[in-house]
């Protein structure tokens, strides 16, 4: 069975895990209609820090936009509520969950709900599994395809969004594999349930586009960043299916997923079958900004304390 943190941020309070309940006629749950955060803090030289906590929340602010979810707190309050949480928990090393949603207030579909709010932390190792970040993962495409650029908006991070990636996600495990990978309505390469995508050529990085049905990626844009940093050129371009099985090297990332190596796709090798130079490269220069290899000269490290 799952263990659970002690203490958790609800609607302005923080509260025991288990006090933090909601009715069970409140709008999101029949609707879909949150919107939500995935965030990680990381143990650093400096003291506990959260990655780019600005950063998300301003994300999470424009997904309530999109759907006009009127959230009762400032981006300054949330940031606090994220701080208490992994404090009051002790933790460090830990993956937090911001989420706001249509509460109890109405049925019908344009019902003006009052917003909930709560924000989760707890301890997350690797998503995609121990061990993945250094052996990679062997992915599919998925049978499922990402939503058409004029149903769901795939640039907001709504709770609706994850029946998609529902699919998605357990398609692949049903059938053996670490994660699925979908492609857009137009059939060109979109990204993976939860996280982005990058192919290697040519020691160049290429990587779908906002009109490929993506999330806005922080991580993704972290890597992009980093690589042009670092002299490597990056290319945001539309991709076909048959890429997966031509690129020297493919990366997924996300928050949750960091810099997972992608070592196969639909039983075919990617390059040598591991992970490739270049992803070893990315991710020290990633992991480099939790242990301080890496300068943070974006002030993306937000301290915890
Ligand atoms: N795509 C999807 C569908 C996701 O759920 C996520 C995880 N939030 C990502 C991409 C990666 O985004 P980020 O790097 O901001 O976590």
């Amino acid at each position: 069975a799952a263990t659970y943190p002690e203490f958790i941020w609800q609607n302005g309070k923080i509260k025991p895990w288990t006090e933090a309940t909601v009715h069970v006629m409140a709008h999101a749950l029949h609707y879909g209609s949150s919107v939500f955060e995935g965030i990680r803090s990381y143990e650093t030289p400096k003291g506990p820090a959260i990655f780019r906590l600005s950063d998300h929340l301003k994300r999470l602010y424009m997904s309530a936009k999109i759907y006009d979810i009127v959230i009762p707190y400032t981006i300054d309050e949330l940031a606090a509520a994220c701080r208490e949480v992994i404090l009051r928990n002790k933790l460090t090393k830990a993956y937090l969950r911001p989420v706001a949603f249509r509460g109890l207030g109405g049925f019908g579909l344009s019902a003006e709900t009052p917003t909930e709010v709560a924000v989760a932390t707890w301890e997350m190792g690797p998503y995609l599994g121990p061990g993945v970040l250094e052996a990679g993962i062997d992915a599919c495409v998925s049978s499922w395809q990402r939503m058409a650029p004029n149903t769901i908006p795939t640039g907001a991070k709504a709770g609706g969004n994850y029946l998609s990636g529902q699919l998605i996600a357990r398609e692949a495990r049903r059938l053996g594999f670490g994660e699925g990978i979908a492609l857009a309505s137009t059939g060109l390469l979109s990204e993976g349930a939860g996280e982005n995508l990058f192919l290697v050529f040519d020691g160049q990085l290429h990587t779908t586009p906002a009109s490929a049905a993506i999330l806005n990626g922080i991580t993704r844009h972290t890597l992009i960043t980093l690589a042009r940093e670092n002299g490597i050129e990056v290319i945001e371009r539309d991709m076909p299916r048959e890429y997966l099985y031509l690129a020297d090297e493919i990366f997924m990332c996300g928050t949750a997923a960091e810099v997972t190596p992608i070592r196969s796709v639909d039983g075919k090798p990617v390059g040598e079958g591991k992970a490739g130079p270049l992803t070893r490269r990315m991710q020290q220069w990633f992991f480099g900004l939790f242990d301080g290899k890496t300068e943070d000269r974006w002030n993306w490290l937000d301290p915890v304390g």
